[in-house]
């Protein structure tokens, strides 16, 4: 590191469990964000600031008026932009060391495969089910972790699964993808602001502990948070032996 990122980051390199080599490990680390919303404005802003090497975030949708009471990442004179590009910008603005990378795509199948393998941990920041599942698929078959959030109306949650760890259940185990709500209920209500900053940004704290390895990530727990009173439920959640995406029916 030179003077300048000494410097940039030296009240990260103070902390005991992260120092110099801590922080050189997230220089080293690339993230893949898959949503640049409510929860991936917050976690990528915070993965930049924190000077995580390279940053990939993925999403296929436009900026729009209604995404502006949230998505910080987003500004009126970029309503219209790809969301991507438009966190791109904002993101290397705010911290030039950090390779950016946008795709301007809804991340499926191939690409999604090829972008999660490439990571050291992911973050699913989007808003449907469709995705949520496919990357967890893609991160139980690259053991890749991922750190999974989501918020609406005034309830967070939070989950981290490392299919490198043998207790470690996966979205699936949790979340089987029968009875699938409707994707268009979801896409149209309301979610309090602030609340998509907590989730967001608790994403982003588990990631970096991933990347740079220090602390403990909250692997095998689900976190409730019920934004009307701030109550916070943590809750150990085990992995489904029968999961059929992360179980042995998997494998054969
Ligand atoms: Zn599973």
């Amino acid at each position: 590191m030179n003077d300048q990122e000494l410097l940039r980051y030296s009240r990260h390199i103070l902390l005991d469990e992260i120092g110099i080599e801590g922080q050189e490990r997230l220089r080293s680390a690339s993230v893949l964000v898959v949503g640049a919303g409510g929860l991936g404005s917050p976690a990528a802003l915070y993965l930049a600031a924190a000077g995580v090497g390279r940053l990939v975030l993925a999403d296929g949708d436009t900026v729009d008026l209604t995404n502006l009471q949230r998505q910080i990442l987003h500004t009126p004179s970029r309503i219209g932009w790809p969301k991507a590009r438009s966190g791109e910008l904002a993101l290397r603005e705010l911290n030039p060391d950090v390779d950016v990378l946008a795709i301007e795509a809804r991340l499926a199948d191939g690409a999604l495969e090829a972008a999660v393998a490439q990571a050291t941990v992911v973050l699913d920041c989007c808003d449907n089910f469709e995705t949520r599942h496919a990357v967890n698929r893609a991160c139980v078959k690259a053991g890749v972790p991922l750190v999974s959030g989501a918020a609406i109306r005034f309830d967070g949650q939070l989950a981290v699964f490392d299919p490198r760890q043998d207790h470690s259940p996966c979205y699936h185990c949790l979340f089987p993808d029968t009875d699938l709500p409707d994707p268009v209920q979801c896409a149209t209500m309301g979610v309090f602001a602030p609340l998509t900053g907590i989730i967001g940004t608790l994403q982003a704290a588990e990631a970096l502990k991933i990347a740079g390895g220090f602390g403990t990530p909250c692997v095998g727990s689900l976190l409730l948070v019920d934004a009307r009173t701030l109550e916070i439920t943590r809750m150990k959640v085990p992995r489904d032996p029968h999961c059929t995406v992360c179980g042995p029916q998997s494998r054969l």
